[in-house]
């Protein structure tokens, strides 16, 4: 889980430089993000916080290449994201980002564990005979192995959730981005996903994490606020002290 040996701990996972997004309406171009520039560094927790509408999901959206941005540069590892074939950003982001969502999105008519093995099935990232068993491991590791074999909609809410970070760490990618990933559960299994997600970038991963629950900046390393696609503030926050 930690950093490859050699690997330069302060060099960024991800680099945001001058990113821009603008989306095409009927009444003209409407500027989601406005010039964003941030570095995310292993062991990085950080909040993405701001009101709703103030361009959060865009942000996340646009830095795991799930959208394209409109203006500036994405760079990981070398790879400049932003200029990706559709195909190759396709392997980029199943092997370099674990994304989680607040409806989890898991696969209904796949078990658990089917689930947890696509990603690896996806990018051929371990050997076929292996993946089962690196599958169990993270459930295990997340605490719901006795799932495994049952359908998404058979479990709680937390659990499905377990399941998604599980999904999301199979390729063990050095990040993992959410969006409001604890927006659908109760506090207390909210607090529990909340201390897994610390619990990893302790161990190494960088964690991106759009959450609108000030009171929780306790859990992170940085805490940066959005307004009208700005970033208009970027706090050090208590976490890892
Ligand atoms: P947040 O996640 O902070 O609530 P979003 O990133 O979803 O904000 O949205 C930022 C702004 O961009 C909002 O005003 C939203 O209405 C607008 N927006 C988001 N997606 C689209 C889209 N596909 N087309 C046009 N406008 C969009
Ligand atoms: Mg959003």
């Amino acid at each position: 889980m930690r950093p490859a040996a050699g690997a330069d701990p302060d060099a960024p996972l991800i680099s945001i430089r001058g990113l821009s997004k603008s989306y095409e309406t009927k009444s003209g171009r409407f500027p989601a993000l406005r010039n964003i520039n941030l570095d995310v560094l292993p062991g990085n927790f950080i909040a993405v916080v701001g009101k709703s509408g103030s361009g959060k999901s865009t942000l996340v959206n646009v830095m795991t290449g799930i959208d394209t941005p409109s203006a500036g540069e994405i760079i990981a590892g070398g790879t400049k994201v932003h200029l990706l074939s559709e195909e190759k950003l396709a392997v980029w982001r199943g092997r370099s980002v674990g994304v989680v969502f607040q409806f989890f999105q898991l696969l209904p008519t796949l078990t658990i564990i089917e689930n947890v093995m696509l990603p690896m099935d996806f990018c051929n990232a371990f050997p076929a005979r292996e993946r089962r068993e690196r599958g169990l491991a993270l459930l295990r590791k997340l605490g719901i192995a006795d799932q495994a074999d049952k359908l998404p909609a058979y479990l709680s809410g937390g659990q499905q959730q377990r399941a998604a970070i599980a999904r999301a760490l199979a390729n063990d990618p050095p990040i993992l981005v959410a969006d409001e990933p604890t927006g659908n559960l109760d506090s207390k299994t909210s607090d529990e996903v909340m201390a897994l997600f610390a619990e990893l970038s302790v161990e190494g991963k960088a964690v991106v994490m759009v959450t609108h629950e000030r009171d929780r900046t306790r859990w992170f390393t940085r805490v940066i606020e959005l307004s009208d696609g700005a970033m208009v503030n970027d706090q050090k926050a208590g976490a890892h002290a």
